[in-house]
């Protein structure tokens, strides 16, 4: 019981510690302005929308951006008032636009989301442009290391095992009528010849492969072989997000050229992650991201048996620049006796290869790409 209230305690500290935000952007191809409130689990909110005013009500007070005129389209001025219970939220609308009605979002952990659109008034409403044909898509697979960089080394090399998944993976999506475009084709790294420093080849070579994330590609998957200091087997997929998990860290920072420019690439992917939390695109895109983890994990796994180590985020520089759903994929350990002896057999490569294609085909097929990458 006493345990019980300690952690009730702590969980109100909890949410206390954190408050709420409220943001705005406005989308003007789409013709609505996009209020949002993130507010921790729990806290009490009501909305009213009467004519050109909408009334948010919050148990918390929220911190929001420092100009409190959105000047665009839709709302001609937000009001934030502090109250007794927390905080009321006004918004004018302009006239002839309208609130539709407020929906609930998921947040990051222990928070959600109420999001309020605003539509702009019909005359104010860009004509909406016409649809192209989609085109068929792109998708970038990144052969992780190569040239001067074997990657990590047990039973098998990763640069080759990499690069011949890839190479595979391009036979089949081609086969399906798909552009694939490879980071490399052979065994060679992406920085200038004249380059001599090992870690300033590996910051060059990275950032080209990371550079090739936007554009007109649709997709980006980087495929990597693990390695641990205790056996471990199996598959894990990652997209760009940050992590409290030390050995996902450690994994990072070797990935992104171990030692002391691993933790600085590390450093500087997990200040990205840490601003995309704050960008409502970026957001989105690595939703899609995450979803194109899982059909690639789970077909990965359908296919090999294998140990389902899951999907998590990490701070891989590669998936720094993303603007297409990135994800970057451990498809297994080089120096577990089994699984490092797998990875040597083109049989099971071939496998590997097949799960990452169906699972890019199935993200395709969701048409998640054209909403995502265009
Ligand atoms: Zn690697």
């Amino acid at each position: 019981m006493r345990a019980l209230a300690s952690l009730v305690l702590l969980l109100s500290a909890l949410a206390w510690a954190s408050p709420g935000w409220m943001r705005w952007a406005a989308h003007d191809d789409e013709g609505f302005t996009r209020f949002v409130f993130e507010l921790p689990v729990g806290t009490a909110y009501a909305t009213e929308r009467s004519g050109a005013l909408v009334r948010v009500t919050l148990g918390l007070s929220v911190k929001a951006p420092e100009t409190l005129r959105p000047g665009d389209a839709a709302v001609e001025r937000v009001e934030l008032q502090p109250s007794a219970e927390g905080a009321e939220v006004r918004l004018y609308l302009r006239p002839g636009a309208t609130a539709k009605k407020p929906f609930v979002l998921e947040g990051p952990e222990g928070r959600f989301r109420l999001v309020i659109d605003v539509l702009q008034p019909e005359a104010g409403r860009a004509a909406p442009p016409p649809k192209p044909k989609p085109p068929a898509p792109v998708v970038v697979i990144d052969p992780g290391h190569g040239g001067p960089d074997p990657g990590t080394v047990g039973y098998v090399k990763e640069k080759v095992v990499t690069l011949d998944i890839a190479l595979r993976v391009k036979k089949i999506l081609e086969a399906r009528g798909i552009e694939v475009v490879l980071t490399r084709d052979g065994d060679y790294d992406l920085a200038p010849k004249s380059v001599k420093d090992f870690d300033e080849r590996k910051l060059l070579d990275l950032n080209q492969r990371a550079k090739m994330t936007n554009g007109n590609r649709n997709l980006f998957v980087s495929i990597h072989v693990n390695s641990a200091e205790r056996p471990a087997r199996g598959i894990e997929v990652y997209y760009l997000g940050k992590t409290l998990d030390p050995r996902t860290l450690a994994l990072a920072i070797a990935e992104n050229g171990g030692g002391e420019l691993g933790e600085k690439l590390t450093q500087k992917a997990e200040s990205t992650a840490e601003a995309a939390l704050a960008d409502l695109i970026a957001q989105g895109n690595l939703q899609f991201s995450a979803r194109l983890a899982d059909d690639i994990l789970e077909q990965l796994i359908a296919r090999t048996g294998t140990k389902n180590r899951g999907v998590h985020s990490a701070p891989f520089y590669v998936l720094r620049y993303a603007r297409i759903p990135a994800v970057l994929v451990e498809v297994g350990f080089a120096n577990h006796p089994t699984e490092g002896r797998l990875l040597a057999r083109a049989d099971y490569r071939q496998k590997l290869a097949e799960g990452i294609a169906a699972g890019i085909l199935e993200m395709l097929g969701n048409g998640a790409y054209a909403a995502a990458g265009r």
